[in-house]
């Protein structure tokens, strides 16, 4: 199959079966039909009762005492960042490499990110890089687990014990995963992830925090959930401000998203070993193939990807005599594999929220606005992230174990890297910038 010529040059594509449901996400039955309707005729859309079910489910699920439900990721990780105390002052590291929800919302906090490196090879915060981000103002690190992958949480956690720092996981790429057998989401102070309907555990425009501590949660709630904040919060100093929500913010779950989860909950394991038997199949064919390796931890380290949502892979074009990525996943594309792309998020670092916007009138950009250093983030500092693009690129990510589909698609990417003399010859090479600052509009 591999010496074939490449479709690109007129050859046969790779991928010759129609994928049919083999990517449709999430799996909506009946069951989920029916739970969602159910809301709709008790007219109970913006109630609480079933999302307290769903939290409680949740809870059973990951193991974590207080699980706190939420209009979607952005909101729930602002309440956690809220939850562990950022306020007026305070920085929070964050890597430059993830989603702009993971980091962007501490601007309202009267706070301001300092971006780590990433690893080159996790693609998650690098615990070597964070302790140069440190400083006295330092409150909390947002750890991403990264296109599914398990973060360093043990190097991360004793970091910011022994700097008194608290650690916010943000799993919205990860639901499931493991980190040395323990849950993600379950490791750091609190946790938050979207269960929006691009992720993996996905029930529509919804969010969920999780902690084991009482006042972290109970700071959460008071935050943006006025209708719950009463009589039961049992952290002193927000007792007296009860009954409206102390960000000014309305985090509350849609019920028909709640009424959803929990039934996806009820499936998502299974649904999650499904991808994992599928997307471990397609790595465990391309292993050893030049220029191409696996975004995955070791099989034998009690840790697990989870979800692997927008999965990615690692590129090496010094074993393919340097053939841009861009080239490389044009030739995959034309092999009918039409969800290759280059690069990945772009650095955070380098948008211009980030540099010089001044979002709330300070008359000074909002990064330094309240900072007490300047901590914009120069390229030198984040090598990783700023070369990242040109060495990662998306791959299809199987809902279904379907071995004859996944292997066609596998194929693809093998034809191309075993082929990458003749992608050489019109090599456009890279454009200055790959990538986008979001998953969804760069497809
Ligand atoms: C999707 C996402 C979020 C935000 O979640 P929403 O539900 O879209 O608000 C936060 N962090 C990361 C890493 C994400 O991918």
């Amino acid at each position: 199959m591999s010496n074939h010529p490449l479709a690109l040059f007129g050859g046969n594509r790779a991928v010759v079966s129609e994928p049919g449901d083999l990517f449709a996400w999430p799996i909506v039955t009946e069951e989920d039909e029916a739970a969602v309707l159910d809301v709709l005729r008790k007219r109970a859309m913006s109630g609480t009762d079933i999302t307290k079910q769903f939290e409680q489910d949740y809870r059973a699920w990951l193991g974590t005492t207080y699980t706190l439900g939420a209009n979607n990721g952005t909101s729930a990780l602002h309440a956690a960042l809220f939850g562990v105390g950022v306020g007026a002052g305070d920085e929070v590291i964050c890597p430059s490499i993830t989603y702009w929800a993971s980091c962007t919302s501490v601007y309202s906090l009267g706070a301001t990110v300092v971006f780590a490196d990433i690893d080159p090879v996790t693609l998650c915060i690098d615990p070597k890089d964070i302790e140069r981000c440190i400083s006295e103002k330092t409150k909390a690190i947002v750890v991403v687990h990264y296109f599914g992958y398990p973060a360093d949480m043990d190097e991360i956690m004793a970091i910011a014990r022994k700097h008194g720092i608290k650690v916010v996981e943000d799993v919205s790429h990860a639901h499931g995963g493991l980190y040395k057998g323990r849950a993600l989401g379950a490791i750091g102070d609190v946790s938050g992830m979207s269960l929006m309907s691009g992720k993996a555990l996905a029930i529509g425009e919804a969010g969920m925090l999780a902690t084991n501590d009482r006042e972290i949660y109970e700071r959460a709630l008071a935050f943006g959930h006025y209708e719950r904040y009463n009589g039961v919060i049992h952290t002193e100093s927000l007792q007296p401000y009860a009954g409206l929500p102390l960000g000014g913010y309305k985090h509350r779950m849609h019920q028909m998203s709640a009424a959803m989860g929990r039934v996806q909950l009820r499936h998502y394991d299974e649904r999650n070993a499904e991808i994992g038997r599928a997307m471990n199949y397609f790595w465990d064919l391309l292993e050893g193939v030049p220029g191409l390796a696996a975004h995955r931890p070791r099989p034998d380290s009690g840790s697990a990807m989870g979800g692997w949502y927008a999965a990615h892979g690692h590129y090496k074009p010094e074993e393919l005599g340097g053939l841009s990525v861009t080239r490389f996943t044009e030739a995959v594309r034309a092999e009918g594999v039409a969800d290759c792309q280059p690069g990945c998020n772009m650095p955070l670092h380098k948008h211009p929220l980030f540099q010089e916007a001044d979002v709330y009138g300070h008359g000074k950009p909002t990064r330094i606005a309240n900072a007490s250093r300047d901590v914009r983030t120069l390229d030198a500092d984040l090598p990783v992230s700023v070369g990242i693009a040109r060495r990662v690129y998306s791959i299809p990510w199987f809902k279904h174990f379907r071995k004859d589909q996944i292997e066609q698609y596998a194929n693809a990417f093998r034809k191309a890297a075993e082929n990458y003399e003749a992608l050489l010859v019109d090599d456009p090479g890279d454009p200055p910038v790959l990538g986008g600052w979001s998953m969804f509009s760069r497809k």
